[in-house]
Order: C-alpha cells, then sequence, then structure tokens
C-alpha cells in the first residue's frame, strides 16, 4: 500500500488515470500531460481532490518536495523530469510496479515478455485456461490496466500479464511466479540507448525469482538464451532438442501434440508461440486437449497474420500490423504457395531490400501509400512484378482479377498506416471489410 505520499503522475493515458484514481484517497497527487485531457476526466480527478496540470516542462513541477514519480511507459527514460527525479533520489515507477503492491497473496502470476509473440501468446495462453475452467484474469500490456482490475483478482487465482521493456524498466519489487521469454532481439534501441540496456530489462522479468519460480525460456534464440543464464528461477526451455518444431509436428518432451494442419495458425514464429504456450500448460498441469481446441478455431490475433477467409480457393490474410520491413519477414516465410503481397503505407525511408530472401514465392507486389513509388523502384530494380496502387481498395480491385487458385493474398505492409489511417487497426479493418465482401 502507498499512503500518505506526494505522487507526480508523468502522463495522463489509461494507465496514469487508473493508477491516480487508486492511490486518490491516501495521498496527495498532481497528474501532468502535455496534451490536454477530456473534460469529464479532469472532473473525475478533481472530484478525487488530484489536480491536472498540462505541461510540456513537466520537470518544472517536480522539486524535493516528492516522494514519487510514476512515469507512463512510453515516456523515455532520459526524459528531462525523469532525469530529474533520479538526481533528486525520487523513486520512479510505473502503473504496473504501484498496482502490484495492491494485489492479493496466494495468487499466480504469469508475466509474458519478449521482442515478438507477446501479445499472442498471451491472448493463446489465456484462452485455453479459461477452456480449461481456471479462474484467470489478463491484464497489462493488453487490454486493461493492472490499476483498475486489482480488485477484481480474487486470492487462489492466476493473473496473466502481457509485459512489455518499457513497463519492465520501472520494475522495483514486481515479482512474477512464472515468466516466458519469447525471444529477444535489438529493437526499441532508440528507448533505451543501447542493446545491452534493452537486454537488461527483459532480464528484469525474473527478477526476485528463486527456485520455486518458473522461467520459461526460447532455447533456440542465441540473445534469450544467453540473457537468461544467471536467473534463479527453475528453468524450462522451448525451442530446444525436446520441445521443438519439425516437419509440420509440434512435440513436448518428443511426443507429438499438434499437427499443424490441423490449426489454423500459421508460421514457425507462431509455431514457437505455441510451444511456449505448451511448456506452460505442463508447468500448470493443464490438459493439451484444451489448447488443440482452441488452437482449432483460433485464427490469429487481430491484425498479426489473421485468416480472413478463402474464396474460390484463395485465401487471404491480414497482418496490418506489420509497420516494418523485418516484421513482414515471419509472414512471408509462412506460406508454401503463390503470394500476392500489398506493401506499402508511410514513407518512413524504410529499407525494403531486407525481404529480397524471402520474396522467392511472391507473384506480384501490389505497392500502395506514400512509399509505393518508392517500392515500385526496389521491385523494378529486383525483377519483381509489381502494380501501383495510391489506395489498398484499389490494389484489391486488381487482386481479385488476378489471382488463381491456390494463391494467397497477403496484406503484410511493412510500413505505418499514419499516411492515410489514424492508426494500423483501421488498415485492417478496412482490408476485411473488403475481403469480406467479395463474391
Ligand atoms: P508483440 O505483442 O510482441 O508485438 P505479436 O504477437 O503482436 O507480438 O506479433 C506481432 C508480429 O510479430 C507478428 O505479426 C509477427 O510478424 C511477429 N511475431 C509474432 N510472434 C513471433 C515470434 N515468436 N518470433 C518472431 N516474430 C514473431
Amino acid at each position: 500500500m502507498i499512503e500518505n505520499k506526494k505522487i507526480l503522475i508523468l502522463g495522463m493515458a489509461r494507465s496514469g488515470f487508473e493508477v491516480a484514481k487508486l492511490l486518490a484517497d491516501k495521498n496527495t497527487i498532481i497528474a501532468t500531460d502535455m496534451k490536454d485531457q477530456d473534460e469529464a476526466k479532469i472532473n473525475e480527478l478533481k472530484a478525487l481532490n488530484i489536480s491536472f496540470i498540462k505541461s510540456e516542462e513537466p520537470e518544472a513541477l517536480l522539486d524535493d518536495s516528492f516522494d514519487l514519480l510514476i512515469k507512463n511507459p512510453a515516456v523515455f527514460p532520459f526524459n528531462p523530469c525523469v532525469k530529474k527525479a533520479h538526481d533528486l533520489n525520487i523513486p520512479v515507477v510505473n502503473e504496473m510496479e504501484v498496482a502490484y503492491h495492491y494485489l492479493p497473496k496466494n495468487l499466480t502470476i504469469i508475466g509474458i515478455t519478449g521482442s515478438n509473440g507477446k501479445t499472442t501468446t498471451t491472448t493463446l495462453v489465456y484462452e485455453v485456461m479459461k477452456k480449461a475452467g481456471l479462474n484467470v484474469i489478463l491484464g497489462g500490456n493488453i487490454g486493461t490496466p493492472l490499476s483498475q482490475i486489482v480488485k477484481d483478482v480474487l486470492p487462489n487465482s492466476y493473473l496473466l500479464l502481457e509485459i512489455s521493456d518499457h513497463q519492465l524498466i520501472d520494475f522495483h519489487d514486481f515479482k512474477t511466479n512464472i515468466s516466458i521469454l519469447t525471444n529477444i532481439c535489438p529493437t526499441h534501441l532508440d528507448y533505451h540507448g543501447t542493446y545491452e540496456a534493452y537486454k537488461n530489462t527483459k532480464h528484469k522479468i525474473f527478477d526476485h525469482h528463486t527456485k520455486e519460480d518458473i522461467a520459461i525460456i526460447n532455447k533456440g534464440n542465441y540473445d534469450a538464451y544467453t540473457t537468461t543464464q544467471d536467473i534463479n528461477s527453475t528453468k524450462y526451455y522451448f525451442n530446444n532438442n525436446t520441445n521443438y518444431y519439425k516437419d509440420g509436428i509440434i512435440y513436448v518432451d518428443n511426443k507429438e501434440v499438434i499437427n499443424t494442419k490441423d490449426i489454423i495458425l500459421k508460421g514457425e514464429h507462431n509455431y514457437e508461440n505455441i510451444l511456449a504456450m505448451l511448456v506452460l500448460l505442463k508447468v500448470l498441469n493443464i490438459d493439451f486437449k484444451y489448447a488443440l481446441e482452441i488452437l482449432k478455431e483460433f485464427k490469429g490475433v487481430e491484425h498479426r497474420l489473421e485468416y480472413v477467409r478463402t474464396l474460390n480457393n484463395v485465401a487471404y490474410y491480414n497482418d496490418s500490423k506489420s509497420t516494418n520491413p523485418t516484421s513482414t519477414i515471419p509472414a512471408l516465410k509462412s506460406f508454401k504457395n503463390n503470394i500476392h503481397l500489398i506493401l506499402g503505407g508511410m514513407d518512413r525511408n524504410q529499407d525494403f531490400a531486407v525481404l529480397i530472401p524471402y520474396l522467392n514465392r511472391v507473384k506480384k507486389v501490389y505497392a500502395i501509400g506514400e512509399v509505393r513509388n518508392r517500392i515500385a523502384s526496389f521491385c523494378e530494380d529486383n525483377n519483381i512484378p509489381y502494380e501501383v496502387y495510391e489506395y489498398l481498395k484499389d490494389a484489391l480491385k486488381s487482386i481479385v482479377n488476378n489471382v488463381l487458385e491456390n494463391d494467397t493474398v497477403l496484406l503484410s505492409p511493412a510500413s505505418a498506416s499514419w499516411d492515410q489511417y489514424a492508426k494500423f487497426e483501421d488498415r485492417g479493418e478496412e482490408f476485411k471489410n473488403i475481403v469480406n465482401s467479395l463474391k
């Protein structure tokens, strides 16, 4: 419990708002954000005696009378306000760390992190645990801020959390009982400064672990494996010589568990996410039959290589979440048939050359969005057939006329959506709406 403290909350997005409400009655709170907030939100805070101050220089609000800075995960660690808090020896925490102190005891906390695959793995685990009839609450990076759900968490239940590096960085006491690390690769380096700092942050999901706690780690990922050598947890591995994917089959303890023909999810990266889940189920003694039931229906998390439909023997996939060329690679590796690939969106100088080794099944590229002419030159230079359209809908009109039986149509744009859409979800929705209306 946090009491009688003077607290500055930096960032009033949902998590800041919820933690303000959680702490309001026993502390003095000032909330700040560089953006104006909804009238209703400000009134709700006022009613709880919380003052909101809009400021582009929140460091000016902070002095040594404060006991705590609660920082929104998106705020960079070297932000001037955060730096000032460190200089003044004011602890910097985040919403999840605070909420942790309000959880009941006798809880099994499962935390899932990694550079890629967090949402997919967490969603799968959640669906399977529900199917198995367990009392599980989902929170963290997916869905609801922990501060909002602490009161709903019952003793002796499971709390399942997707945890990003932006959250891990400000953990102090937070401890899981089981942590899954899907993989580590260089990303968010602008935020962390160095890859070393990023890896050290991922390591924090095993902090405070003893032998009683469990770590589930991707052994096939060099950085995940080496970064976790010194942790105290009892370790379980996937992507090793007992829990692995080979020739269409997923094995646990060298025994066949899933034939990938029987499930909808595609791609070896997703089979790794499934393996992480299966090892967790084994640890928790949950029958694999629940995983099979879920995987028969599970079409993928929305906008992440999500299966949309098959029409005239042509399958359509929505991977709108792919906002840079690297994230289009796993999608391209997932198909054995010919692909009509929709690429493009905002021009951020992204380099499409990383895709070259994976384009052998691409029959044609449909370049769209602001970056379309650069994609056209890229295709021209690499002898890849292409067409150019400003808008997604026009690319799809042409695709419908070009596809042959057994082809795959893939929206995996390798580009941010902000040239034409507010968010990548809107682009994916448009794709699905058009595809679902095809006759
Ligand atoms: P995160 O929550 O970590 O961003 P997601 O589950 O939302 O991960 O997947 C985002 C994208 O990352 C997917 O569209 C896919 O391209 C890629 N991806 C998912 N799982 C993995 C994995 N295990 N290894 C590598 N890439 C992955």
